[in-house]
């Protein structure tokens, strides 16, 4: 199988991360197209012991540490609550959507190179 990603113009994957609020929420904006995924509102904000969260109304909550991360985990975190807002688990579907729109896979190094770390995307504290 030959699935061509086109990733959007702003892509960071590989790059330095966004160090600005207003700069990372136009990426979520965008990817949420990319993904056509409806957000109903995005917030960036400090949070004690998520990267991330996903409101069953479609709220999506961004861990300000974050603005601190590199550029591939900062996508990885975007992505995997976006995809959220379509399939509400970590099954196989979801799996699937992460390998196909971030085919290198979740960047731990760099980031939390520790799996036990509570900011952990798979934490028992994710959502
Ligand atoms: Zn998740």
């Amino acid at each position: 199988m030959n699935t061509q990603i086109v990733l959007p113009a702003n892509a960071i994957a590989g790059k330095a991360g966004l160090s600005n609020k207003a700069d990372f929420k136009e990426s979520v904006h965008n990817w949420a197209q990319t993904l056509s995924a409806k957000p109903f509102q995005i917030r960036v904000q400090q949070m004690k012991r998520k990267w991330a969260s996903c409101s069953s109304r479609g709220t999506l909550t961004f861990n300000e540490d974050l603005l601190a991360q590199n550029g591939s985990f900062q996508e990885y975190v975007i992505v995997h609550e976006l995809l959220h807002l379509r399939v509400p688990n970590h099954g196989k579907l979801f799996r699937s959507l992460m390998a196909l729109y971030l085919p290198d896979g979740e960047p731990i190094e760099g980031a939390n190179p520790d799996k036990q770390n509570p900011y952990s995307p798979y934490s028992p504290n994710h959502e």
